[in-house]
């Protein structure tokens, strides 16, 4: 029997649950409710992508253009309206513009952004699936591992791995934010269900699935305090096989250098661990501590790609190990004959030293750098 791992996850702010039930012809509409949400009843009928308003009894989903005239007569169904189309009554151009944020100034992306952009970097973002409509986000290919439905649907029905694909990777246009690397390439692995949970079994098939369809690095915002031999067997063999692993260090610190907090996977020796820092180049009070910690790097307040077109903040070392990503995804397509091994060397030599000098358990290396 499996046992049901903790998986850390930023714990922000509005969550879009979206449900995936195979349909032939789906059309997007309003439902509204009458009483308590019945998400098997809408389930049943065919609706996925199931996302619940906060101010209004009512949600948005797709349905089966069969199924409305049924719903429409269940007593706990109001009303059900297509959902059309609203358009601006303004000029484009009132648009904000695209904003650099403070993570990736602080990182220094911009600096390698005319040598290069990240091309030709495949990026396993093994999370929560990544939302994939967002205009600010380039999805290459991916795959889902969780729930009944597994397959090709890995669209993030959470809004935490979103968030990571955006500080990697979020385009460089003229709208929201840029990521670290806006031209590496995004592979939405789903391994963890929409409260951001998951079991180390999907994991691991969401490693072995990075290697054999050849990522370049592997991005992991997720971990449990309890250690797994397989785990750490398919980290070490991915490794070997020439991927470079990345994962947050854990957001159970408790604020003392001397006591290791390092969740695995980042506590693996393969596995590159990342903590966090605010504005002020200081660790946070939630970011693990231990001799395990490699590299630090922005996760706190970090503005990012979020589901449903927008954008939020949010923090945790689940926001710093995608810096990383980013980062590693610039020096290895500026030199792709880079090995892991001799690109995690590069890392750690071109951080910035921060907190006691030299390495050290809550910075490690240092602060990520691209130059
Ligand atoms: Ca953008
Ligand atoms: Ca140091």
């Amino acid at each position: 029997m499996k046992s049901k791992n903790s998986l850390m996850h930023a714990g922000n702010i509005l969550i879009t649950a979206l449900l995936s039930v195979a349909i032939v012809s789906a059309q997007p509409v309003i439902i509204g409710l009458d009483g308590e949400p019945n998400e098997a009843l809408l389930e049943n009928h065919g609706a996925r992508d199931i996302s619940y308003y906060n101010l209004i009894n009512a949600v948005s989903t797709d349905l089966p253009a069969s199924a409305i005239q049924n719903l429409k007569k269940n007593p706990h169904i109001k009303y059900v309206e297509p959902d059309i189309l609203v358009h601006a009554l303004g000029k484009p151009s009132s648009q904000p513009p695209q904003q650099l944020t403070w993570g990736i100034e602080r990182v220094n992306a911009p600096s390698m952004w005319n040598i290069t952009n990240g091309t030709g970097i495949k990026i396993a973002v093994i999370d929560t699936g990544i939302s994939k409509k967002h205009p600010d986000l380039n999805i290459a290919g991916g795959i889902n591992l969780v729930g009944k439905k597994k397959g090709r649907n890995y669209n993030g029905d959470n809004g935490h791995g979103t968030h990571v694909a955006g500080i990697i990777a979020a385009r460089n246009n003229n709208i929201g934010v840029v990521g670290v690397a806006p031209d590496a390439q995004l592979y939405a692995v789903k391994a963890l269900d929409k409260y951001g949970s998951g079991y180390i079994s999907d994991v691991i098939e969401a490693i072995e699935w990075a290697v054999l369809n050849n990522m370049s690095i592997i991005s992991m915002s997720l971990g449990t305090p309890q250690y797994s031999q397989a785990l750490e067997e398919v980290c070490n063999t991915a490794y070997a096989n020439g991927v470079l692993l990345i994962a947050a260090a854990g957001n159970s610190g408790d604020g003392n250098a001397f006591t290791d907090e390092v969740m695995y996977p980042a506590k693996f020796d393969s596995v590159i661990a990342v903590g966090a820092i605010n504005r002020n180049d200081t660790a946070p009070y939630f970011s693990a501590s231990g001799p395990e910690v490699e590299l630090a790097a922005p996760g706190v307040e970090i503005y990012s790609t979020w589901p449903r077109d927008t954008y939020t903040y949010a923090s945790g070392t689940s926001m710093a190990a995608p810096f990383v990503t980013g980062v590693a995804a610039l020096y290895w397509s500026e030199n792709q004959s880079l090995s892991n091994s001799e690109l995690r060397e590069l890392l750690r030599n071109t951080a910035l030293d921060l907190g006691e000098k030299g390495k050290d358990n809550v910075y490690g290396y240092g602060l990520v750098m691209a130059n």
